[in-house]
């Protein structure tokens, strides 16, 4: 295979692992994820109980994090980050808490701590730039956001020395 088809397959690979996160397919409904009870009904997610009756699915936000599969990056670091974790850390679990009930796919996956720098994990792309606008307003510093594939993905940088 010469390098230009591979290069298009590795790309079409990628195309189609980023739209299995899109619900593409007709779910029946209502459905709920096995795994975190997220109802799907009307079109929508949201955490409202589930009849008693409805399909079992694994929602989106469950197969990213089965996946490791992230559409959101933070990055964060400097001195004062290191001196005030705990609270910002409180800052960044309120802000998850409130953008989960409206949007329930939006969730922190993960985060590893490597060179004094922080990465946090996220499964939706907005959660991940609600989390860099709240630090930026509550802490100023610096902070940096660029979209990837379309819309698909973001990475997001808040660094306050
Ligand atoms: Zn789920």
């Amino acid at each position: 295979m010469d390098k230009g088809t591979h290069g298009r397959k590795d790309r079409l690979i990628k195309e189609e692992r980023h739209d299995s996160y899109r619900q593409k397919e007709k779910l029946p409904e209502p459905s709920r994820c096995g795994d975190c009870g997220v109802l799907y009904a009307n079109g929508r997610w949201t955490w409202a109980e589930p009849p008693e009756k409805s399909h079992l699915t694994t929602c989106p936000a469950c197969r990213r994090i089965a996946d490791h599969y992230p559409a959101g990056t933070i990055k964060l670091g400097g001195f004062f980050y290191d001196q005030h974790r705990d609270e910002i850390w409180n800052l960044i679990h309120n802000t998850e808490k409130q953008e989960k009930q409206e949007r329930p796919l939006e969730r922190i996956m993960d985060f590893t701590d490597a060179d004094g720098q922080t990465e946090v994990r996220t499964t939706g792309v907005h959660l991940a730039r609600r989390i860099g606008e709240a630090l930026s307003r509550s802490y100023h510093g610096e902070f940096s956001f660029q979209y990837g594939d379309g819309d698909k993905s973001i990475r997001v940088q808040w660094h306050r020395e």
